[in-house]
């Protein structure tokens, strides 16, 4: 539930900065529109949402 909230923030919030699409292992975020879109094969590690500035100070 958590993980879920987390999210939701990151997709309302996202600025398109780029920092969490570096960050991937499996490569799988991409800018789209000037938010960051999470492609399949996620494995919810939550590197992405460890580094986003948005989700952190948000
Ligand atoms: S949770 Fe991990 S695998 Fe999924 S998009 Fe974020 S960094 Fe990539
Ligand atoms: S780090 Fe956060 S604000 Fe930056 S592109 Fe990724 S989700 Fe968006």
């Amino acid at each position: 539930m958590h993980r879920v909230e987390l999210s939701i923030r990151h997709a309302l919030k996202c600025r398109g900065c780029g920092v969490c699409v570096e960050k991937c292992p499996n490569n799988v975020i991409a800018i789209e529109y000037g938010v960051a879109v999470i492609g399949n094969g996620c494995v919810h590690c939550g590197q992405c949402i460890e580094v986003c500035p948005v989700v952190k100070f948000g």
